[in-house]
């Protein structure tokens, strides 16, 4: 029994309110370690180096909330499941993986593969 959209909907919706709790943990974090609090040099460098790898979390955390959000959105406007770029409808297969996906597995992989 493939999964339906009213599922996909669904899932995308706790994946959106997920998503935004962890950004907004690791934004309060990258804020509170902020640096410049320490008195010695080491530990500043330390710091440096853990805050850029929590900005690069949340930097990848955001862009993936976007993505999520996007997807909810298409909801609204009836657009949720078909590919961007050659509009055919994505299969429910790749979906059930990918809720986000904005291509179908064809577009996807040659987008990939002109990387
Ligand atoms: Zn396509």
């Amino acid at each position: 029994m493939p999964v339906s959209y009213a599922e996909l909907r669904c899932r995308l919706a706790s994946k959106e309110a997920e998503l935004s709790t962890q950004l907004q943990d690791i934004q309060r974090e990258v804020r509170e370690e902020g640096v410049g609090y320490s008195n010695h040099m080491a530990d500043v460098g330390t710091e440096v180096f853990e805050q850029a790898r929590d900005i690069g979390l949340a930097n990848q955390l955001a862009a993936s909330h976007r993505l999520v959000k996007q997807a909810l959105e298409k909801f609204e406007d009836g657009t949720y499941g078909i590919c961007e770029s050659c509009g055919v409808r994505i299969e429910l297969a790749r979906l059930e993986v990918v809720p986000e996906a904005r291509l179908c597995f064809d577009c996807q992989s040659r987008l990939e593969h002109r990387r």
